[in-house]
Parts: C-alpha cells; structure tokens; sequence
C-alpha cells in the first residue's frame, strides 16, 4: 500500500493504476481519481493556469474547498493568480495584466498586501524585467514553489503529508545506519536490543525528520516513553510519572522540586507534546 502511495505523490500514476488493477480493486478507484492532481500539476508546468485557478470550473474549483485549510488554501490561490499574471507581463500584454490584476489579485490586498506592491511595481521595469529588483519574481523557482504548496494542501486536504512515507523511511535510515553499524560494533558485547522499544543510543536526523518534541524529565533525566509519560504538576512544573510516583515516599502529597508549593499526586495530569 505504501509503495502505491509513493508512486502516487512522485506522480507515476500508470504503474500505481496497474498495481491497485491487479491487487487492491477496492481502493482502485480512488488511485484513478489522483489523476486529476497529476493533470493538473501537468498544465501548470506547460503554464495554463485556468485548470489550477479553477476557472474552468472542472477540476479543482477552489470554492469547493475553502472551508477547510482556509489559509493555506488561499495563499495558494494567491500564488497562481500572481503566476499568470506574471506570464501576462512576461509575454509583454500589459493591459491585459492589469486587468487580471484588478479581476483576481485586488482581493488578497489585506493579506498579501507587500506582495501586490511588488507586482505592480513590476509594471514600471516592464521593458526591462531581468535587470529590475524584481528580477527573482521571473524565474522557475517561483513555478517550483507553486506545485510544492500545490502538493501540500492536495495531500493535507486527505490528512495525508506531502512527502512520502516510503520516502521518509528509506532516508532516515540511510542517515542512521552508519551510527547503527558503529553502535552494533561497540554494544555486541551486551546483550540484543534489536528488539527494545528504544534504541540504546541517540542518533541525529537532522531538523527535517524531526515530527515532534521529547520530554526528559528534569529529575530522573530520562526521556518519557509511553509507559513513563510526562505528568504535569498544578504548580505548572512537568515531571515523568515515575517520579511524581517516587517523590512522595508513601505520602499522598509532595514538595514540588521546583518550586515551594505542595502538590498532590492526585492532582497531576498526564500531558501530551
Ligand atoms: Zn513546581
């Protein structure tokens, strides 16, 4: 299932049909509707923008969607408005650029304000764009960075993330296996802990595969874990269960370690980050 949803987001939509043809007939044809994604990300690449922007009405009618992810969904719009319309001012149809302008982007002047500003200040290097401070604003990049915001509300719209899983995997450990190799050289003495829920030793991703926050708990200086979650004591300081178990000796209160108020074991709450 995930290597089909894989070939999905890279867009290889022949082979996932094929796939899903043969072993997953009921979710078939939820694979071929992705094609729309794909046929639209198509057009935006050869820079018609009518499908994206919905004024075609037939793929992705952007009313439809709104409600949900509002804002995302709404810079998005912004983004390929000001594609066409910077198409317009790079094919040199001025007029026809204003008054896109004023049809399309006149909406967005509150939360997109700075922008606008740029793009009309663009009129006044038209003859001469490439040598304008604005010179950035004509360049692929700016298409790159549509069809990523593109991809990412497609996916958030199913609850999905936009980068593969698969993917995700694949490259964490290729980062994690050289620490693995070396980890496995200095612990083979001690006994396997291939099979612990934790790995005996830290190894770093990097920020891009980090998905949430850890709690070390300030006493006993270990990490939560499911079954030692952090607890949140009344006074406002977080500690991990096992040690709101262990300060009160038997006592039904304790002192905060701190601060000076009492707290009642009772009274502290397991947090979620
Ligand atoms: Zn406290």
């Amino acid at each position: 299932m995930h290597c089909i949803l894989h070939l999905i987001r890279k867009g290889e939509l022949e082979p996932a049909i094929r796939w899903t043809q043969k072993n997953y007939a009921s979710i078939h044809s939820d694979v071929t509707d992705q094609e729309s994604i794909s046929d639209i990300q198509s057009s935006m690449k050869e820079d018609d923008l009518s499908r994206s922007t919905g004024d075609s009405g037939t793929r992705l009618p952007m009313a439809s969607v709104r409600s949900s992810l509002a804002n995302q969904l709404r810079e998005l719009e912004f983004k390929l408005h000001r594609l066409q319309f910077i198409a317009y001012l790079q094919q040199r149809r001025l007029s026809e650029a204003l008054a896109y302008a004023r049809q399309h982007l006149s909406r967005f002047q509150r939360s997109q304000s700075k922008e606008i500003q740029q793009l009309m200040a663009c009129f006044a290097f038209a003859s001469r764009i490439s040598q304008s401070p604005y010179a950035s604003l004509f360049t692929s990049a700016l298409c790159d960075d549509v069809m990523q915001s593109f991809r990412r509300c497609f996916w958030a719209l199913l609850n999905l993330s936009d980068e593969s899983p698969l993917y995700s995997v694949v490259a964490c450990g290729t980062i994690a296996l050289p620490h693995l190799i070396r980890a496995t050289r200095l612990l083979a003495a001690r006994e396997s802990w291939s099979q612990c829920d934790e790995l005996p030793v830290e190894i770093d991703l990097g920020k891009k595969y980090k998905y949430h926050s850890i709690f070390v708990c300030p006493v006993s200086r270990e990490q939560s874990t499911e079954s030692n979650p952090p607890y949140l004591l009344p006074c406002g300081h977080v500690l991990c269960k096992e040690t709101v178990n262990r300060l009160p000796r038997g006592n039904a209160r304790f002192k905060c370690p701190y601060c000076p108020s009492e707290q009642q074991v009772a009274a502290c709450r397991q947090i979620h980050f």
